[in-house]
């Protein structure tokens, strides 16, 4: 696949069809995606410079310059290092040639950085450089489904250890240590969060963990994602402890009818909007819609969260390659929640699901 264009010659296409010069980029997901280098988010400036007419510049801190050169960085980048007492931004402005028309700033551009590149190129027009990237991004290559489902496959083997993990008597806080390892234990270089919400805990979506102790009749949600090779997992499944509490098994039932809907409504063609629509329609249908209280869903790559988020408003059109969480969930205050959460991505014929341990409620 070596005749394939980069992921730089990509951006510069990109770039010329939406009619801006450069993409000023602080580290991140789009600074990696574009050189593989994962840049240390310091004090100190790093900086990414694409320019539309392929001459491509990074702006490192000198003690960086080492592990920016470890990176392998694409040969067609031209690599500068500032010294504890340079003007970073002069730098910066010189990799335009003082060409500076309309600049693609980085939506994870600290603040303080621009205002400093903002100061030294007083001529530039600006706007968010997610209007190139995200065109870019958002349709994953096979090379990052690939690394999407590896890490699909991690986790599932995680969920597929909790219920050895849940007991009464046991806190949220212990159980989230012991899947932490076990994320890590499957593959993940890193643990991105640990959800463990039982009993009333489980009505707050963003919960983590906390010093409750879990009981019999507690339903709990968890959710839980890391980093493999970059790209991340996400996936939420939901236990009971004995029997389920009032009213439990019957809005699972449901949830579970939602998050297929959903799922089967992903192909080529429709819009983000009527994904999320497929989910909400049968949870109101059966009483719980004031109950779900969140999108559907969120895209997933070298971000936990990114583009495209299946939402209502989103008239966004899904095409192959595209990536992203469909995660219904049902929160009755005081009581208890629940959230069913598959990774899934576009194909020609519709969606894949990179997830498939068991979603019905899983007894403990
Ligand atoms: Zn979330
Ligand atoms: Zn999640
Ligand atoms: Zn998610």
């Amino acid at each position: 696949m070596t005749n394939d264009p980069s992921a730089l010659q990509r951006a510069e296409q990109a770039l010329r069809a939406a009619g801006v010069d450069a993409l000023l980029l602080g580290p991140g997901a789009d600074l990696r995606y574009l050189t593989g280098y994962l840049a240390l988010p310091l004090e100190r400036l790093t900086l990414l410079v694409v320019r539309a007419d392929g001459d491509h510049h990074l702006v490192v801190p000198t003690l960086e310059r080492p592990r920016a050169e470890a990176a392998g960085l694409p040969e067609e980048l031209r690599l500068h290092d500032v010294g504890e007492t340079g003007d970073p931004y002069a730098v910066a402005a010189r990799c335009l040639d003082g060409a500076v028309g309309r600049l693609g700033a980085g939506d994870q551009l600290w603040s303080m950085f621009l205002l400093g590149l903002q100061q030294a190129m007083p001529g530039a027009s600006w706007t968010r450089a997610s209007a190139v990237m995200r065109e870019l991004r958002m349709r994953k290559t096979p090379d990052e489904v690939d690394a999407l489902r590896r890490a699909g496959q991690a986790i599932d083997r995680v969920h597929a250890q909790v219920p050895g993990l849940l007991r009464a008597g046991r806190s949220e806080a212990e159980v989230g240590r012991d899947i932490a390892e076990a994320i890590l234990a499957e593959g993940h270089s890193e643990v991105d969060f640990v959800i463990v919400g039982s009993g009333p805990n489980g009505a707050s979506p963003h919960h983590e963990t906390a010093d409750r102790v879990l009981a019999d009749g507690d339903g709990v949600v968890i959710d839980i994602g890391g980093t493999l090779d970059a790209y991340h997992s996400d996936c939420t499944r939901n236990y009971v402890l004995g029997d389920p509490p009032e009213g439990y098994t019957q809005a699972h039932a449901a949830l579970q009818v939602a998050q297929d809907a959903a799922c089967n409504a992903v192909r080529p063609g429709v819009t983000a909007s009527s994904v999320d629509a497929a989910a909400r329609q049968v949870l109101t249908e059966a009483g719980y819609g004031e109950f779900f209280v969140h999108r559907t869903g969120h895209g997933i790559g070298l971000d936990g969260h990114e583009e495209p988020y299946i939402v209502a408003g989103n008239e966004l059109v899904l095409e192959p390659g595209m990536a992203f969480s469909i995660e219904p969930g049902v929160y009755v205050p005081g009581r208890y929640g629940m959230r069913i959460e598959d990774i899934v991505v576009v194909t020609e014929y519709g969606g894949e699901r990179l997830n498939h341990g068991e979603r019905a409620a899983v007894p403990v």
